[in-house]
């Protein structure tokens, strides 16, 4: 079987930025790819050079052809800045782009593909920020594409339009269309992608399905204790803790020793007041990878504002 995307050395300067250090990964039909990265990792360039929207260096080839040569209707694109005239109604503006093609979906049903069957009369203008984007999105989906490639689909849209939307995404996949996707969410890498690449500095520093660069990156399960007394130091517990603001983290508590944690701290006159526990996730394997926190716009976040003074002492547990 022939692959969607297949992509060897792709790189880009813009005058002495580097924005693409030679990118090769291949997307099989039907898989699904999210691409995350910090601003300015090259993300867009890498879905722009792939689609041939800007000329870079290296092989591109979209079902064994160049993106020039690959017949229009089998690629649906969703740039990053799409701004559609925006007098027009949100019908209006779907029939539209569906007209660039020989043949196109059903309006209607794109329509309520996006979640916008009852604001189709309502002007681009008079749509909220989540209902534009989704427009956008309805845009990318009327020539019922074998590859639809959407770079923050997502970004502005609010979290019930967001789900609503990985919805219609799983079902697109399940269906056997290929989606390459750039996201800051990582929880919509996490549930969408088969496999997340990870760019940085224009270079592909991680590919792989969530759950294996959770595996090699994401570190260990982490317990984080809001306390209700000052901690004494040193302090025994039987665990290895971490101190920051007023809480403890332990790291690497299996769920069934969580009790014995706090029955420690209780024991060293410690209260809890209270505690989350979790496994590490995509954000964790971000962290790791490229030393910086997912911020809530995508920006890179110091780690050392989010983690406040990071851990000041740590205790040696006896375990
Ligand atoms: P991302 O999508 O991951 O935020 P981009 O692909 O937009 O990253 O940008 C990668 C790098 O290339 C950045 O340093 C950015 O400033 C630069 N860049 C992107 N597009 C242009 C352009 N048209 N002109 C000059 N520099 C650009």
């Amino acid at each position: 079987m022939t692959a969607a995307i297949v992509a060897e050395d792709v790189a880009r300067t813009y005058g002495d930025t580097v924005a693409l250090d030679g990118v090769s990964l291949t997307v099989e039909e039907g898989e699904v790819l999210a691409l995350v990265g910090p601003n300015g990792a090259g993300k867009t360039t890498l879905v722009r050079a792939l689609t041939g929207t800007t000329d870079a260096e290296g092989r591109v080839e979209l079902f064994g052809q160049s993106p020039q040569s690959v017949a229009r209707s089998r690629v649906g694109l969703l740039p990053q800045s799409f701004d559609p005239p925006d007098r027009l109604t949100a019908r209006e503006l779907l029939d539209y782009y569906g007209g660039l093609y020989d043949e196109s979906r059903d309006i209607q049903t794109v329509l309520a593909d996006v979640g916008l069957q009852d604001s189709a009369s309502t002007a681009y203008e008079n749509l909220s920020g989540g209902q534009q984007r989704r427009v956008c999105v309805g845009s990318a989906l009327v020539n019922d594409p074998d590859l639809l490639v959407l770079d923050e689909p997502t970004t502005g849209i609010d979290p019930a339009g967001r789900r609503a939307l990985w919805r219609l995404l799983e079902r697109l996949a399940d269906g056997g269309t290929t989606v390459l996707l750039t996201t800051h969410y990582m929880a919509e890498a996490e549930r969408l992608a088969d496999r997340v690449g990870l760019l940085d500095d224009g270079e592909l520093t991680a590919l792989d399905s969530p759950r294996a660069l959770v595996e090699a990156h994401g570190g260990e399960t982490r317990l984080t204790v809001d306390v209700e007394d000052a901690i004494p130091e040193p302090l025994d517990i039987g665990f290895e803790t971490l101190r920051r603001d007023g809480q403890l983290v332990v790291r690497d508590v299996p769920p069934t020793a969580i009790g014995d944690v706090v029955d420690g701290l209780t024991e060293a006159g410690v209260g809890v007041a209270s505690l989350s526990w979790r496994e590490p996730d995509l954000e964790d394997v971000y962290l790791d990878l490229t030393g910086r926190a997912v911020g809530f716009s995508g920006d890179a976040v110091d780690p050392e504002e989010l983690d406040a003074a990071g851990p000041v002492s740590t205790d040696g547990g006896n375990r």
